[in-house]
């Protein structure tokens, strides 16, 4: 097998044999095929772009490349995805939410990169919490209280974290062929049976239009079925943050706030779908029964009580969380509607503010970021407080982030936050 002639098949657009597929990734994988190579291969899939099959081989191969987890001692198990977006705390709600109702979440989540948030990250601003569980203390965990989330382990999809910082560097993130193998192949090797992944479009998220999403969704979808693996998407919004917080100890806050019912509004609306499928698939009823038992669990407090026990279960203490040393109020510098605030504008900021890192390694303060003061839709007036910025760094600009709001005289809004569903 020559790797010079994967790369001119793939470039000529023709359909991969399996053994080609199979050779490109165990060979890179292995450090036998050079960057500059594999790059060029990932820019032919992105350019030419690959059947159905070819994403199902791809999928396996990358999946091959690792450990996989075994769940099949536990029942009632349910896992979520979120491809990322600006402000999303939805694992941190939903997962207490779905275990309180009896589900097992066993999940294995990631850190942030860029301007979206990772769970890992929201978990490591609670003092104490660990993120690290052997495989045996996780699944006690998860059989025990229903829930445990942890870093994803160095050998889960080694393929997929060599080629994922490649696609990173070279401008081949947006192929839906590499972004659903990556996507999928982590889920399966994370060993749930039932899924549901919220694809997020638009200025804050990695997928831009419905039809793109629409694509991804009904790829991941056909992977799912190819592995006996029950998948549901559910595509929204990620033109306007999630929630009022960006932001690590500020987002645990907020999720706290929506499990003690005292939030509302669309990160609430949207965690209450998200559960309702995953209950509906972890329990085998019907999404109505479901989302009822939801409503309930969240409402009589079990969900919080389902968060604090699993808080307390990987030695995080919510008593005092981090807080930056500076608050900066952001006003507004004209009367009007707010028609847009700015995803993808505000996740860059929080990420200088502290809360996100550029580089891997880079470190974060975990009490920085955003807290929105206005909703979408809302009249403002000339010198309200739109939002507040948390940072232990000094700012002489008042008016940073003043352009991620665009405030008009006439209303001009959509607040949809659901746009689909697919299974
Ligand atoms: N998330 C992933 O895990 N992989 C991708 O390729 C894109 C988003």
């Amino acid at each position: 097998m020559n790797v010079l002639d994967i790369i001119n098949h793939k470039r000529l657009g023709k359909i991969l044999k399996e053994q080609e597929i199979e050779y490109i990734i165990k060979e890179y994988t292995n450090g036998n095929i050079p960057d500059y190579q594999m790059s060029s291969f990932l820019m032919a899939v992105l350019l030419k772009g690959m059947t159905e099959h070819e994403v199902i081989v791809f999928t396996k191969y990358m999946l091959e490349s690792g450990d996989r987890i075994d769940l099949d001692s536990l029942t009632h198990v349910v896992d979520k995805h979120s491809t990322g977006g600006v402000g999303d705390k939805t694992t941190l709600i939903v997962g207490a939410i779905v275990a309180a109702c009896g589900c097992r979440v066993a999940k294995m989540s990631g850190r942030g990169l860029g301007h979206t948030g990772g769970t890992i990250d929201k978990l490591e601003s609670i003092p104490g919490m660990k993120v690290h569980l052997s495989e045996s203390e996780f699944l006690k965990q998860v059989q025990d209280i229903g829930i445990a989330i942890v870093s994803q382990t160095s050998n889960l999809v080694p393929a997929d974290k060599k080629i994922y910082a490649l696609r990173d560097v070279t401008g081949t993130v947006e192929s839906m062929a590499l972004i659903a193998s990556s996507i999928m192949s982590k889920k399966i090797a994370s060993g749930s049976k039932n899924l549901v992944i919220d694809v997020k479009i638009g200025s804050g998220a990695l997928i831009k239009t419905k039809k793109e999403a629409r694509e991804l969704a009904k790829l991941m979808i056909k992977i799912g079925k190819s592995y006996g693996i029950r998948v549901i998407c559910l595509l929204t919004n990620m033109d306007t943050p999630l929630g009022n917080c960006i932001g690590n100890s500020l987002e645990v806050e907020e999720a706290i706030g929506v499990l003690k019912n005292k939030i509302d509004g669309p990160l609430r609306d949207l965690c209450i779908e998200i559960a309702s499928y995953m209950v509906s698939l972890g329990q085998d009823i019907p999404y109505e029964e479901a989302r009822v038992k939801v409503i309930m669990n969240l409402m009589n407090g079990n969900a919080y009580r389902k968060f604090v026990s699993f808080v307390k279960a990987q030695k995080g203490s919510l008593i005092f969380l981090p807080k930056s040393k500076y608050v900066y109020e952001i006003k507004s510098d004209r009367n009007g509607y707010i028609n847009k605030i700015d995803a993808l504008s505000l996740g860059k900021i929080s990420m200088e503010l502290g809360a996100g890192r550029v580089k891997i390694n880079d470190k974060i303060d975990y009490g920085a970021g955003i807290v929105l003061n206005q909703q979408l839709g809302q009249y403002v007036h000339k010198g309200d407080i739109l939002m507040y910025l948390h940072t232990s760094k000094k700012i002489d600009n008042l008016e940073l982030g003043l352009d991620s709001f665009v405030i008009e005289k006439r209303k001009k809004v959509n607040t949809d936050i659901i746009y689909d569903v697919m299974k």
